[in-house]
């Protein structure tokens, strides 16, 4: 049985990112870039005014008072070639283009209308009011780098270089395989001793809740060796993280481990020592990424935001892997021994205090899955902490969409930034 920690190592480790696809713009939001982008345009363009006003000379503007003669008006939009003399001003608006010989803008606010002429009340400097040129990005500057993550600014800023579209990172295909001879379909009438395949909902949403799409889920599968490695064989070959739940423990009916074996995927770890989710088995196949969740709701979504979630940020190409976490004061004791990592379901309350105050769950079964419902965390009790006491400080998971990832693991002990992928 493997450390919590060296499970999530391997984990982060086989996982790489997917290669690359061009992608129009608005769709690279919440991506990761999978190219450099560097400015062939200066933004702006041109000086520009950023306020409405009066394009002035510095010079005649030094002293309070000047009265200048108004030879024009520049609209947006519209480009003034005339240079403007001395003694005179032009009209001009927010990102109208500055005209030539006048390098300052006064503030409509500082000035008094006077027919023909504007009188500027104030005493203005030197290009007060004016966006250079190339001010927010110059030519040659990289505005978006391969590995980073892609939101509404910078999506902005590619457009305004006129770009419309991206090369981002594929993005992990998910597969659910459900094994259970006890599982119905969630629209079947459940009978005596039958359960709602509720697992492949709640990891679907899981899924979706991170932002990427939709995972493919295939029909249950009874407790049979040949059922089962025909479903994983058709879940590896149509995509690149298969999920599977139940049949991985020492139970009689477990059958998954053995197909797993049995289509070609290399065993990286079973059992890991934590609780819930101890059954846990990860391999791969190729690039494929498979893990055999443990069918108990409650483990499988545990496994889910511990390990799966960070393997598929991975995949997608993003550099920061760890599930948000934070520091919470236990608000009551939890009875346990030293001996597994615990994942304790909790509710938190960002009340007043310094801290918020976790407090658990009072079921922490790993089937009962209202412990997890709500959005609840997950505090992090280390493997060698025996009971825990009310007021003692631990570290919250709270898995969520990937916009809230992470920079350092609370599992790891570290900050974890991964190189970003060639793709
Ligand atoms: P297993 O890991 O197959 O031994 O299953 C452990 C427990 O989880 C059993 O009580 C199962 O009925 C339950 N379970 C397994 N798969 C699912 C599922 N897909 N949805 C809901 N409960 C499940
Ligand atoms: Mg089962």
């Amino acid at each position: 049985m493997i450390s919590v920690a060296d499970a999530l190592r391997i984990v982060v480790d086989t996982a790489a990112p997917l290669g690359s696809e061009r992608v129009a713009l608005v769709d690279a939001c919440g991506r990761v870039a999978a190219e450099d982008v560097v400015s062939t345009r200066a933004v702006p363009a041109a000086d520009n005014s950023a306020m409405d006003g009066f394009a002035v000379r510095a010079e005649d503007v030094a002293e309070p008072g000047a009265r200048l003669r108004i030879v024009g008006s520049v609209p947006a939009g519209s480009v003034r070639a005339e240079p403007l003399a001395r003694g005179t001003a032009v009209k001009i608006f927010t990102g109208s283009v500055v005209p030539p010989g006048a390098d300052t803008v006064v503030r409509v606010e500082d000035t008094e209308d006077a027919g023909e002429h504007v009188i500027v009340t104030v005493a203005v400097s030197r290009g007060a009011n004016v966006r250079r040129a190339g001010e927010d990005i110059a030519v040659g500057a990289t505005v978006v780098r391969a590995g980073q993550e892609i939101g509404p600014a910078d999506v902005g800023v590619i457009a305004s270089l006129g770009r419309a579209a991206l090369t981002v990172h594929c993005r992990p295909r998910i597969a659910i395989v459900s094994t259970g001879a006890e599982l119905v379909e969630v629209d079947e009438a459940a009978g005596p001793g039958q359960v709602v395949n509720s697992n492949a909902y709640a990891l679907a949403a899981a899924v979706v809740e991170t932002g990427l799409p939709r995972p493919l889920v295939l029909p249950i599968v009874r407790d049979r060796f040949e059922d089962i490695r025909a479903s994983l064989e058709e879940a590896t070959a149509r995509a690149d993280v298969v999920l599977s739940t139940g049949g991985v423990s020492v139970g009689d009916y477990d059958f998954v481990k053995d197909a797993l074996d049995a289509i070609g995927v290399e065993r990286l770890f079973w059992k890991v020592a934590q609780k819930p989710g101890k059954p846990l088995a990860f391999g791969r196949r190729g690039t494929r990424l498979v893990f055999g969740l443990p069918g108990n709701p409650v483990s499988a979504l545990v496994c889910f935001a511990v390990y799966v979630w960070p393997a598929l940020r991975r995949l997608a190409g993003h550099t920061r892997l760890h599930v948000p976490s934070e520091r919470a004061v236990l608000g009551a004791p939890v009875r346990r021994k030293p001996g597994l990592t615990e994942f304790v379901r909790v509710h938190l309350d960002h009340g007043r205090g310094r801290l918020p105050i976790a407090t658990p769950f009072r079921s922490q079964s790993s089937g009962v899955l209202t412990g997890l419902a709500g959005g609840a965390g997950l505090l992090v009790a280390p493997a060698d902490r025996g009971a825990l006491e009310a007021g003692d400080e631990f570290d919250v998971l709270r898995p969520g969409p990937f916009a809230a990832a992470g920079t350092s693991s609370v599992l790891l002990g570290a900050t974890v930034a991964m190189p970003g992928g060639t793709c």
